[in-house]
């Protein structure tokens, strides 16, 4: 996408070797025709166009080195074209400045590429590709799945993610010889993968952000890349479920366990632990583990909530099932 050129003489109705005062009526008699307060309807949008197009081009011609500049590029270009600057379009005479671009607004892409307005937020490949400023690459989101274990724990992981990388071909800068890079397509930047080796840091939360710096989008023409946001979300774990801090899971035994009491081992997330099944223990009820949850911020852990699952036995040996019978007899005494 180039820019079209603009014939500044043309627009003021000035010769080309018009002296600054020439240039100087000629700017106040077409602004006096062309002012927008002096028109309405459909002609007032029509007379703020060239009111515009006045002001851009008595800015330009009215300014020494400015003029000589717009001279220099002079003849070869009609009003109207599309244009690209030559390669040898002095570098250092872009504007580097952090100006407020409202205070220049509305001023046309060919000048903007000309003569610059400090306007900074928008991507160099979007300007046409031959804009010269440095720009930070993007900052990519993503999403990174963790499991309990490495989440409390912590860890590293290898991922591999779709990236893009500076084209060789034109520096990154998406033109060669005024005209868009080839292997690039103007963009500047070769898409890619690359694998990334991710810390996980003990006690990372669901839903936490994990940045990775400089691993983001590519800068332009020798910006630096922006950052990796990596989302994290938690896997299904095959024992536990989540409940913020708190983890919880079942913990089966028999019915005589349930009556009489036991002592059972159960699983947490930091290993296994002894845990005293109480006598008269039901089904759903709770025992709560302190302080074997997960791991929080200030560094402090959840519980670990244990639900009783009383398993009813199928594969009763001939004496179990005669003791079973017994346990009734007694019963019904
Ligand atoms: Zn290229």
């Amino acid at each position: 996408m180039a820019v079209q050129y603009q014939d500044y003489y043309e627009l003021l109705g000035v010769k080309r070797d018009a002296t600054a005062k020439d240039i100087k009526a000629a700017y106040r008699k077409m602004a006096r025709q062309w002012h927008p307060d002096l028109h309405s309807g459909k002609k007032k949008e029509e007379a703020e166009e060239k009111f515009k197009q006045i002001n851009e081009a008595y800015e330009v011609l009215s300014d020494e080195e400015k003029r000589s500049k717009y001279d220099r590029l002079g003849k070869n270009w009609r009003n109207g074209e599309n244009f690209t600057p030559p390669p040898d379009w002095g570098e250092g005479s872009f504007y580097y400045s952090t100006g407020d671009p409202g205070d220049l607004g509305g001023f046309s892409d060919f000048f903007e590429t000309l003569f610059g307005t400090g306007r900074r937020s928008t991507a160099g490949a979007d300007r046409g590709g031959f804009n010269n400023r440095p720009m930070r690459g993007q900052d990519i989101e993503s999403e990174i799945e963790v499991s309990l274990e490495e989440a409390y724990h912590g860890g590293t992981r290898s991922i591999s993610l779709s990236s893009s990388r500076a084209c060789s071909e034109c520096g990154g800068r998406g033109i060669i010889d005024r005209s868009f890079c080839s292997r690039c397509g103007g963009t500047g930047s070769i898409p890619d993968r690359k694998n990334l080796e991710v810390k996980i840091p003990a006690g990372v939360s669901e839903g936490s952000i994990i940045r990775l710096k400089n691993q983001g989008g590519e800068g332009y023409a020798g910006g630096s890349r922006g950052d990796l946001h990596l989302k994290v979300r938690f896997s299904p774990h095959p024992v536990f479920s989540v409940r913020g801090y708190d983890l919880e899971s079942q913990v089966i035994i028999r019915p005589e366990q349930a009556v009489v009491g036991d002592k059972v081992s159960a699983i947490t997330i930091d290993g296994s632990v002894n845990v005293n099944i109480p006598p008269g223990s039901r089904s759903g009820q709770k025992m709560r583990l302190k302080g074997k949850g997960m791991l929080n911020k200030g560094g402090e852990r959840g519980d670990h909530y244990l639900v009783i699952n009383i398993d009813i036995p199928r594969d009763l040996s001939e004496e179990e099932k005669k003791l079973y019978v017994s346990l009734m007899d007694l019963r019904r005494k």
